[in-house]
């Protein structure tokens, strides 16, 4: 399809010079990370102190990475990006915060998402982490209670919480499918995801018989996952239902390869990139290879996997549009992919998160930090930016 990622006026339309300008300065700020570590560890401190920092962080960060602090003011991001063609995954921001008061306000902020998706034409999924709605503690000891994973767990005041966290969840799948949204769950660290794995493929019985409304996250990051995302596709196939397959490399390698050095029990992680890398794009064909049964969204700023599986769905005769395939980056990166791949007509979303400024700090965090481990793409980023800059300088 003859797709390339090099267009920069496709891929920045839609910002202003004075943005491209700023987005070009911040990139340029968190590629170094010198400045990160200090701007990780003093933001929360100098927050806590009470020091009007909110806007300086609205105009920098909060303006690259986030929708907005609220559905309205998201609308507005929703509304320029569905001009250029692209559409949007709605996240309810706020990190998680333990209590049950909380995981009903976080749900009640889902549910509100929902229906708000509902009324637009280019906001066709909204995400969900589980640790929003459940107590952290309750999904480790889920994840290492042997008995449960038979269905049978000795703890009454845990088999509750649990409970609770399942009406949660049914709650907003009820309202989604209700509503036509697709409900994309998260993936987390290792010691939390079977219980999350094990609530996805429940619901996906439940919710996905004749569409699939509830897509599950596989980080192929994880040398055992691609595994099981055939397993799980075999588990659809014998159960009857269809499966919702999001695509992610993985956002926790670091966490992840310290504890398992810490706890002495061998990395749940690949040994290297290449490695991967290989099992992304043999996992995404796979799910190419099965449409019939397999919704996929593939979550990368991954220029080669993107062609990759653009190039798979050429070769299969699968339409640009097919209505099960969607591609996503995150808002404030990846913009040369969404666009180019907007123009060419293939379905694809940014993830946009909104949420008030003092609850999305951590997530902001975790944005900068990104951004400085995956440097060659940063670099990508600021020469396209640059490279756009002169070209509309050329123009005057
Ligand atoms: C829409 C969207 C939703 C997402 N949702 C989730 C989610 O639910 N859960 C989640 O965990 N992440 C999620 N992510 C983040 C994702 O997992 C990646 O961290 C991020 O997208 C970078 O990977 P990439 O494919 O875009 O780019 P690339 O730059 O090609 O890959 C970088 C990634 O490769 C892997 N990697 C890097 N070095 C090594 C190495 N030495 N050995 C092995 N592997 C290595 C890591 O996973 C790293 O993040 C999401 C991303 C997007 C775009």
């Amino acid at each position: 399809m003859n797709l390339s990622f090099d267009n920069t006026q496709n891929a920045f339309a839609y910002k202003s010079t004075p943005d491209l300008k700023k987005a070009k300065f911040l990139i340029s700020v968190i590629q170094n990370p010198i400045m990160v570590a200090l701007a990780t560890k003093a933001t929360p401190l100098l927050m806590k102190m009470g020091l009007p920092i909110n806007g300086i962080l609205r105009n920098t960060v909060f303006k690259q990475f986030v929708g907005g602090e609220t559905l309205e003011e998201s609308a507005r991001t929703a509304k320029l990006l569905g001009s250029y063609g692209v559409q949007v995954i709605l996240d309810y921001g706020v990190e998680a915060k333990e209590g049950e008061s909380n995981f009903d306000e976080v749900t009640a902020h889902i549910i509100e998402a929902i229906d708000f998706a509902a009324t637009q034409n280019n906001i066709p999924f909204v995400s969900v982490k589980l640790t929003g709605i459940a107590s952290h503690v309750l999904l480790e000891n889920l994840n290492e209670a042997p008995r449960l994973r038979s269905g049978i767990h000795d703890s009454e005041s845990e088999n509750a919480a649990w409970q609770r966290v399942r009406e949660r969840m049914y709650a907003i799948c009820d309202v989604a499918q209700e509503k036509g949204v697709g409900i994309l769950l998260d993936a987390e660290e290792t010691w939390i995801q079977d219980p999350i794995d094990r609530l996805a493929i429940e619901l996906m019985k439940e919710y996905n018989q004749e569409k699939v409304v509830v897509y599950n996250t596989y980080q192929l990051y994880r040398n055992d996952r691609y595994h099981f995302l055939q397993l799980s596709h075999k588990l659809a196939k014998e159960g009857g239902f269809l499966l919702g397959a999001k695509l992610v490399r993985g956002a926790y390698m670091e966490k992840e390869r310290a504890r398992a050095i810490q706890m002495g029990y061998p990395s749940p992680i690949h040994i290297n990139k290449e490695a991967t890398d290989a099992d992304f794009d043999a996992a995404a064909k796979f799910c190419i290879d099965n449409l019939g049964s397999i919704s996929l969204l593939l979550a990368s700023h991954n220029e080669a996997s993107n062609i990759v599986i653009t190039n798979e769905m050429e070769k299969l005769g699968i339409a640009k549009n097919d209505a099960h395939v969607h591609f996503s980056q995150l808002y404030g990166m990846g913009d040369h992919i969404t666009f180019n791949m907007a123009v060419h007509g293939l379905n694809v979303s940014k993830y946009l998160p909104f949420g008030p400024i003092n609850e999305v700090i951590p997530y902001l965090m975790r944005r900068a930090e990104e951004n400085t481990s995956v440097n060659g793409q940063t670099n990508k980023e600021l020469v396209l930016l640059k490279k756009e800059l002169a070209r509309r300088n050329s123009k005057k």
